[in-house]
C-alpha cells in the first residue's frame, strides 16, 4: 500500500514523527515547523493534523494513517483542517479555489467566524498557515490576532523554509520543530552543484573565481537559485547550532546571529529578485559580494 506521507517515508523523518506523535497528547496553541523541503512541511503538518483527529491516536500513541480521517487529512479534505497561503493572490483564489486558500480578507473573516463554532468532527482543529514571511497585510494581521486567543478545540501550525523569516514575536509564541536536513547520500549531488559549492566557498574566502561565472551567459536562473540553495542549507545548519567542519559552514559561524539573520535575509530578497527577471549573475554577484565583505569583516581580514 502507497503510504500516506510518502514524503516524511524515509527513516530521517522517524525523529520528527515522534515528537510530533509525543506532543499530540497536549498540542501546543501554535506549532512551527521549518527546515525541510516545503513539501515535506506540508506533509508534517498534515500527519500533526492526523495525529490530532485520528480516533485511534488517544490508543495508538499516533495516527493510524489507515482511516477514512486520515485519508481525507492527507487527500486535503478533511473540514477540520483548513489551509491558508499569505503567498496566493486573491484573484488566483477566485479563479481555482483549491484546498489551500489566500489570505484575503474575506476568507480570514470566515475563517474567524469557524472558530467560534466548535470543529465539525470529534478532534482538533488544526489552522496551516504559510507564506506569512512576506505578508505584513491586513488580513495577516487579523489572522495573527486569532493566534493569541487560547482555544481549546484549535491549534496553528506555521510553516516557513527558515523562522527566522517570521516576525520574533509569533516564533516566541511557537513550539518549534525544524524537519530533518536532506540526506546527502540520498539527495541528488549534480557536478553542477558540486562545482558551484566550491566556488561559492573559494569566493566568500578569497573574493576570486566564482564573478567569472556568474559573467557567463551560460549562469542561468536555475544556477543561481543552486547558489542560494547552498547558502541556504549551510545558513541553516549554522543557526541550528550544528554546523559542518568545513566548507561555506566554516565560514558563516564566524557571523553574529544578528548577521545571520541579516544573510538570511538576503537571500529571500535575492531569490525574489531572480524571480523577478532581474539577471541572475548580478543579482549573485551582489549577494556573494555582500556576504565576503561581511565574513571578511567578521574574520578580522583586511578587504
Ligand atoms: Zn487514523
Amino acid at each position: 500500500m502507497e503510504p500516506l506521507f510518502p514524503e516524511l517515508d524515509t527513516p530521517a523523518f522517524a525523529g520528527l514523527k515522534s515528537r510530533l506523535d509525543m506532543l499530540g497528547s497536549m498540542p501546543p496553541q501554535v506549532l512551527l515547523l521549518d527546515g525541510g523541503s516545503e513539501n515535506q512541511r506540508l506533509a508534517a503538518a498534515r500527519y500533526w493534523a492526523c495525529r490530532c483527529n485520528c480516533p485511534s491516536a488517544r490508543e495508538l500513541g499516533r495516527p493510524c494513517l489507515n482511516c477514512e480521517i486520515c485519508s481525507q487529512i492527507a487527500r486535503q479534505e478533511y473540514l477540520d483542517v483548513p489551509a491558508y497561503d499569505g503567498r496566493i493572490s486573491n484573484k488566483q483564489d477566485d479563479e481555482e479555489p483549491g484546498p489551500v486558500r489566500a489570505l484575503s480578507i474575506r476568507n480570514v473573516r470566515e475563517l474567524k467566524g469557524l472558530l467560534k463554532d466548535p470543529p465539525h468532527g470529534a478532534g482538533m482543529r488544526v489552522v496551516l498557515l504559510m507564506g506569512l514571511e512576506r505578508n505584513r497585510s491586513e488580513s495577516a494581521n487579523a489572522l495573527l490576532k486569532a493566534l493569541e486567543e487560547p482555544s481549546q478545540t484549535t491549534v496553528f501550525v506555521l510553516l516557513a523554509a527558515q523562522r527566522e523569516q517570521l516576525l520574533p514575536t509569533l516564533v516566541s509564541r511557537s513550539h518549534c520543530l525544524i524537519l530533518p536536513w536532506p540526506d546527502p547520500e540520498v539527495e541528488e549531488e549534480s557536478s553542477v552543484r558540486k562545482d558551484l559549492a566550491s566556488d561559492v566557498q573559494e569566493f566568500l574566502r578569497s573574493g576570486k573565481r566564482l564573478m567569472g561565472r556568474t559573467s557567463q551567459k551560460s549562469f542561468d536562473a536555475a544556477q543561481a537559485q543552486t547558489v542560494i540553495s547552498i547558502l541556504q542549507k549551510s545558513l541553516m545548519r549554522v543557526m541550528a547550532g550544528h554546523p559542518g567542519q568545513d566548507g561555506v559552514d566554516s565560514l558563516l559561524v564566524r557571523l553574529s546571529p544578528l548577521h545571520l539573520t541579516n544573510v538570511s535575509r538576503w537571500l529571500n530578497d535575492a531569490q525574489g529578485k531572480i524571480a523577478g527577471q532581474i539577471t541572475p549573475g548580478r543579482v549573485i554577484d551582489a549577494l556573494m559580494t555582500r556576504l565576503y565583505l561581511l565574513i571578511a569583516e567578521a574574520s578580522g581580514r583586511q578587504v
